[in-house]
């Protein structure tokens, strides 16, 4: 693992959260994109290194109109950078963790991004993503 690449947070509007987390962060997001796949939109802010990354629900029947109808809005995931997601995640099994999708995905941001379950680390979902070169 490299570094926090971003933070995953389920809003339930992404332009009011926009708004905020502009003001909280003193600029404005710098990109928007949508993850058909995945039903969500999202929208980027730089912070360093990492990235704040806000989740919409597209659909109902997405994760995150799950994860907001469980457990509210806030933090959804912690996003690590990898160098090779086939190797960590082979790494991982072989620590006899267990992934939610063993075949990476493409997710947002170019990358392609794996999901390990949040019981698996404690109550924390984390995602591995690796750019798409
Ligand atoms: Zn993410």
């Amino acid at each position: 693992m490299k570094k926090i690449e971003h933070i995953g947070i389920a809003v339930n509007d992404l332009e009011e959260a926009n708004k905020v987390y502009a003001a909280v962060m003193g600029k404005p997001h710098y990109k928007t994109e949508a993850v058909v796949s995945e039903g969500v939109n999202t929208s980027f802010f730089e912070i360093g290194e990492s990235k704040i990354e806000l989740l919409a629900a597209t659909s109902e029947d997405s994760a995150i109109a799950k994860s907001i109808l469980k457990r509210g809005e806030g933090m959804h995931h912690i996003a690590f950078a990898v160098d090779d997601i086939e190797a960590e995640i082979k790494r991982l099994k072989n620590e006899g963790f267990q992934l939610l999708n063993e075949q990476p995905k493409t997710g947002a941001d170019n990358k392609l991004v794996v999901f390990m379950h949040p019981k698996e680390a404690n109550g924390v979902l984390i995602e591995l993503c690796q750019e798409i070169r």
